[in-house]
């Protein structure tokens, strides 16, 4: 084991994912920003490779390797291109409802098409009104016969269009609150089911965003994930478990602009030497790298913990504070790292406008940095910590 906490396996998994992101996504990562077209090529250089294997257990095709290894590729790939990251984190987000609370037939229906990559997941918790408070939700769906009828629409839903299979929450009891809200899976065959318009966006501009809609769409009652009224709870286990993805994408952004920033800097020269060796440029680039590092400490052992079956609230908090810890680090550095470049930093000729720009989506979304303080505090408040000063006057 090395001073990172990583295996020899992922150390292999790292520097595979590592060559590829340096040789085959970096030269298309100025090209799917700007054109803001779903990438497949990208889809197709992951399924190769079985990096879309990485989420699942071998028995449903996976590679078995652990969530731990999931992060550090997420981290590597978003390094070069944040937008094929995210490809990744959102095949384990759109995946975890079904690993999490799906039955062993459920399983074995949808995860090993996912894991080979022919089928691409998705995630569909947001509403036009309920981001944050997800349980405002106005989605409903009832059982008729042998099947539920979901009516209602969803927004900002990553890989809408482009996904095959999408875990929607919706309300079985709309007078019961949270819980009311129940899982479902909705294949897009669905009948009754459409995807609305696609947004154009700041960054990320390759991954689709868009509505989904459910007009008295109807999906077998087996597609019911665990029982009815467990969806709130399920959606947010699926939190706990995919945010550390997101922290990954942000540090991936943040470790990347932080080495792009030092190569220009090494040569970049003015009054007679490269700026790196003005002090004002080095203490930035030292609070960068210092900042990557300590994201990373956090994220890994989120990583550690789930791999090893921590417990289930432990796991909340430290998910909340890696992706509140490395996207807060992923927007500072990355506005760093284009101040480095001065006017080039500034101009899409270079990778760091681009960064910048996909960094702040980290900041956002699968709940934004002020729910996540809000979930860390939360969990402060319930534990009985002993306070060593009780007593002193
Ligand atoms: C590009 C993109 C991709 C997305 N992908 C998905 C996806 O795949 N699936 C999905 O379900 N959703 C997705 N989302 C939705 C995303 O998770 C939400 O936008 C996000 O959770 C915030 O919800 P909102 O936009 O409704 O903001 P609001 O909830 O309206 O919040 C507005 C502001 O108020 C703050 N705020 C809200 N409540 C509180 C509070 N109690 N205390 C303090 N501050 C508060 C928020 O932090 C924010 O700053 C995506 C969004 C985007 C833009």
């Amino acid at each position: 084991m090395a001073w990172d906490g990583l295996s020899d396996e992922q150390r292999e998994i790292r520097e595979l994912v590592r060559s590829l992101a340096r040789e085959r996504i970096a030269p298309r990562a100025a090209e799917i920003d700007k054109r803001g077209e779903f990438p497949w090529d990208m889809v197709e250089l992951m399924r190769e490779h079985e990096l879309l294997a990485l989420p699942y257990e071998e028995a449903y095709g996976g590679t078995g390797t652990g969530t731990l290894t999931v992060l550090v590729a997420i981290e590597e790939i978003s390094k070069v291109c944040a937008t094929t990251g995210l490809i990744l984190a959102v095949q384990e987000l759109g995946s975890l409802g079904i690993k999490l609370a799906g039955s062993e037939e459920q399983k074995e229906r949808w995860l090993p098409r996912l894991a080979c990559g022919e089928w691409l997941a998705a995630y569909a918790l947001t509403e036009a009104g309920s981001g944050s408070d997800s349980a405002a939700m106005r989605t409903e769906a009832r059982l008729v016969g042998d099947e539920y009828v979901l009516s209602g629409s969803k927004r900002f839903i990553t890989n809408a269009g482009v996904a095959n299979v999408y875990v929607v929450f919706a309300k079985t009891d709309p007078s019961a609150g949270h819980s009311g809200i129940s899982a479902f899976v909705v294949p897009s065959d669905a009948s009754g089911f459409e995807v609305g318009r696609l947004e154009p966006k700041m960054g990320i501009k390759g991954s689709t965003t868009g509505e989904l809609f459910f007009n008295e769409c109807r999906i077998p009652a087996d597609n019911l994930l665990g029982e009815e009224g467990e969806g709130f709870k399920i959606a947010m286990r699926i939190l706990d478990r995919s945010r550390p993805g997101v922290a990954a994408q942000g540090l991936g952004l943040a470790q990347g602009a932080t080495d792009y920033a030092l190569d220009y800097a090494k040569s970049r020269e003015t009054m007679g030497k490269p700026i790196a060796e003005h002090q004002l440029i080095a203490g930035m680039l030292a609070d960068m790298e210092t900042k990557c590092e300590a994201a990373r400490g956090v994220l890994y052992k989120v990583g550690a913990m789930i791999d090893e079956d921590a417990p289930p609230e432990e796991i909340t908090k430290i998910s909340a504070m890696a992706k509140l810890l490395c996207t807060d680090v992923a927007m500072e550095v990355t506005t760093d790292a284009v101040q480095i470049l001065g006017g080039y930093g500034y101009i899409q000729e270079y990778p760091l406008e681009r960064m910048m720009r996909d960094a702040k989506i980290t900041q956002i979304y699968e709940g934004t940095n002020q729910i996540q303080r809000l979930v860390i505090a939360r969990e402060m408040l319930k534990e009985n910590r002993a306070f060593l000063l009780a007593g002193v006057g």
